[in-house]
């Protein structure tokens, strides 16, 4: 009997990362993502598992809280294959490479100041560096076409189906045989919002004896996104016919597209008055530049607008800006620049400095577009923080801040369930990828609409799998 557990995105959001032990003596992992905010301790702990003994990595989407914990598994023994859509491939190259650039800069500095103080050995060493995420790549890839069953090991079949969540992004369906039958097993990865504006719709999934489903927003249902549009596109015309400026944080890969979309939009529809359009973010250049190679993956509207310009986002007025100089020289502008920058949340990166230099001007306005974290400058501003901290030096709020929250790339309740009731055969559910609170909410609703029982998966269990999809029993997984 097949044995299923997770050792991440265990009633938490963050570090996806699921084993499968089939009967055979294969063991499949799919995800192996980072852990972040305050589960981020949890990086530096062993997996649960050896490693070595996982033959192949299936990989859903090009996420960090799904692709950041790579470079640790091959660096502690990992020598199997990685599968993935070729798109996630070259944008988890991207997020890798950032992330790792990331804690390399940290580590310097933090050894830097211990140095002084004598306590340098003391210092953790980054969870791994560049040369890690290039060893990644040393291994056996296989890239997976959407929609097409690919061999993943003996008896092991999987077909990779669009998730409409990021470019890229997949559900995965599993079969393999055992005791003469076919079994097969579906993870949902995470599921895209409906009201996308770059990424197509979720594929629908017919089958499943178990299903391991993500639950991000399994407690609510997201605003329409027309409103979130009408009410971004409001705020930044007022801005600008103010003369003011526009600051937008944003994180790189597919929120930062889905604004550049908007305002192209605009930029047709003669709705965005004169200005110019900075994304001054090097990761979301290359993201975005991905994004322009995978033109046949998005929707219509961006092939429209690739036919016709030869470029999904490009427009008139819209600047890439690579380097720090260039980035510092936006600041002098006074007014008619809207600027996006990362890092989404504010923690660092190129938005801090122009926050520094226009946030206390009350001509200005701040658009928030994705999730603030608990503790992070973009959630005191979000809360309504009069003053702000940035390098050390304190700020006053009085730009026009706007929190829209209807660009969620995840499905909420509805349309999980929905999804979920699209199957004509669904057996047992697995909740994973969400806080637990959310997940009872989520569990009731299932009960509710679907009649079905889910189990909300606990970190390193084991769960055996039946065949037929029937409920499972739980096992205390010794440690
Ligand atoms: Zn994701």
């Amino acid at each position: 009997m097949a044995i299923f557990e997770s050792h991440g995105a265990d009633e938490v959001v963050t570090g996806s990362c699921h084993l499968l032990r089939l009967e055979n003596g294969v063991n499949i992992l799919v995800d192996c993502g980072m852990y972040q905010g305050k589960e981020e301790h949890r990086n530096e702990e062993p997996f649960g598992f050896d490693p070595a003994e996982v033959h192949v990595l299936l990989v859903t989407h090009a996420h960090l809280d799904h692709v950041g914990r790579i470079p640790k598994l091959v660096k502690e023994g990992f020598t199997g294959t990685i599968i993935a859509t070729k798109a996630t491939f070259e944008l988890a190259n991207v997020v890798l490479l950032d992330s790792a650039k990331l804690m390399e800069e940290e580590y310097r500095t933090q050894y830097r100041k211990a140095l002084r103080r004598g306590e340098e050995k003391r210092v953790k060493p980054p969870l791994y560096t560049v040369e890690d995420v290039e060893n990644v790549w040393l291994l056996p890839t296989v890239h997976a076409p959407y929609d097409k069953p690919i061999a993943v090991a003996k008896g092991v079949q999987a077909v990779y189906r669009n998730a409409g969540h990021i470019l890229g992004s997949a559900f995965i369906e599993l079969s393999h045989k055992e005791g003469g039958a076919k079994h097969k097993i579906v993870f949902s990865g995470d599921l895209g919002n409906i009201r996308e504006i770059v990424m197509p719709l979720v594929e629908q999934a017919h089958e499943a004896e178990h299903l391991v489903i993500e639950s991000t927003y399994g407690d609510r249902n997201h605003r329409p996104m027309k409103e979130s549009v009408a009410e971004f596109k409001k705020a930044v015309r007022e801005t600008l016919l103010n003369r003011g400026n526009v600051i937008i944080p944003s994180f790189a890969i597919e929120r930062t597209q889905d604004i550049l979309c908007i305002l192209k939009q605009m930029y047709r529809d003669k709705e965005l008055p004169y200005c110019k359009v900075f994304l001054d973010s090097p990761m979301g250049i290359r993201a975005t530049n991905i994004f322009n190679r995978y033109v046949d993956e998005l929707r219509p509207v961006c092939q429209e607008f690739y036919r016709r310009d030869g470029d999904v986002f490009d427009f008139p007025g819209l600047h890439f800006t690579v380097d720090v100089e260039d980035s510092k020289r936006i600041n002098e502008i006074e007014r008619g620049a809207i600027i996006i920058a990362g890092s989404g949340m504010c923690t660092g990166g190129r938005i801090l400095h122009h926050f520094k230099h226009q946030i206390w001007n009350e001509r200005n306005t701040v658009i928030f577009v994705g999730y603030q974290a608990e503790g992070t400058i973009g959630r005191k501003i979000v809360e309504g923080a009069k003053w702000i901290k940035i390098y050390r030096e304190k700020i006053r709020v009085r730009a026009k801040i706007f929190t829209i929250n209807g660009f969620s790339a995840h499905a909420d309740q509805n349309e999980l369930i929905r999804w979920m009731k699209g199957f004509e055969k669904l057996g047992e559910i697995f909740l994973v990828h969400g806080e637990y609170d959310k997940q009872l909410v989520l569990q009731k609703a299932i009960k509710k609409r679907l009649g079905k029982k889910a189990t909300i998966v606990e970190e390193g269990k084991e769960y055996f799998l039946q065949p037929g999809g029937k409920s499972p029993t739980k096992k205390k997984k010794k440690k």
